[in-house]
């Protein structure tokens, strides 16, 4: 399936969630088979290449991709989750959004040493919320060998955040 395809089926919802922000809604992807399909397949690819053996997901739209991309390859899940939301022991990590700030949570088992992890999420913007997952992997023991996303808004530069760690997203904006 042509990536073009993909990206003329992701739908551009005004001023979501406040007045401003042009939201890139995925869901038209979830409600078909093949292309939903068709993007799990881009992942799980990058994800062989890398040898990876744990996925971890961001809280909400990002567990949508790595439920589906762990059961393909055969190996385990971690959520990153908005505080308060993970019921053992967790490491936390705050970081800036444009008014205010947000804080995730990973759970401190969550890998073994060494485990190779690559992290998904469905969307990078200022790439925020990403660089606070990757820290969180690494806190709990794990290494970022990759950060993919489907859809990247390249004018708001978000890999410059990202710059320590390899991303991929295949659909750009
Ligand atoms: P950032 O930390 O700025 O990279 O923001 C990324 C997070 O916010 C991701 O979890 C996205 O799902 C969400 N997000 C930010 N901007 C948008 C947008 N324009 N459309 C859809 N989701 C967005």
């Amino acid at each position: 399936m042509n990536i073009k395809t993909i990206k003329k089926a992701i739908r551009d919802v005004p001023d979501f969630p406040k007045p401003g922000i042009l939201f890139k809604d995925i869901t038209p992807i979830l409600d078909n088979p093949e292309l939903f399909r068709a993007t799990i397949d881009l992942f799980t690819e990058r994800a062989k290449q890398h040898g990876v053996n744990k996925i971890a997901a961001i809280d909400a739209r990002g567990f949508l991709f790595g439920g589906a991309i762990a059961d393909r390859l055969g190996i385990g899940l971690v959520p990153i989750r908005k505080q308060g939301k993970l019921p053992y022991k967790t490491y936390e990590e705050t970081y800036n959004l444009e008014y205010g700030t947000a804080t995730l949570a990973i759970h401190q088992d969550a890998f073994n040493q060494d485990d190779k992890v690559l992290l998904i999420d469905d969307l990078l913007a200022t790439g925020g919320t990403a660089l606070a997952s990757a820290i969180l992997i690494e806190k709990a023991g794990g290494q970022v060998v990759e950060i993919d996303f489907l859809v990247e808004l390249s004018f708001l530069d978000g890999r410059k955040a990202l710059d320590k760690y390899e991303v991929y997203a295949p659909v750009k904006f």
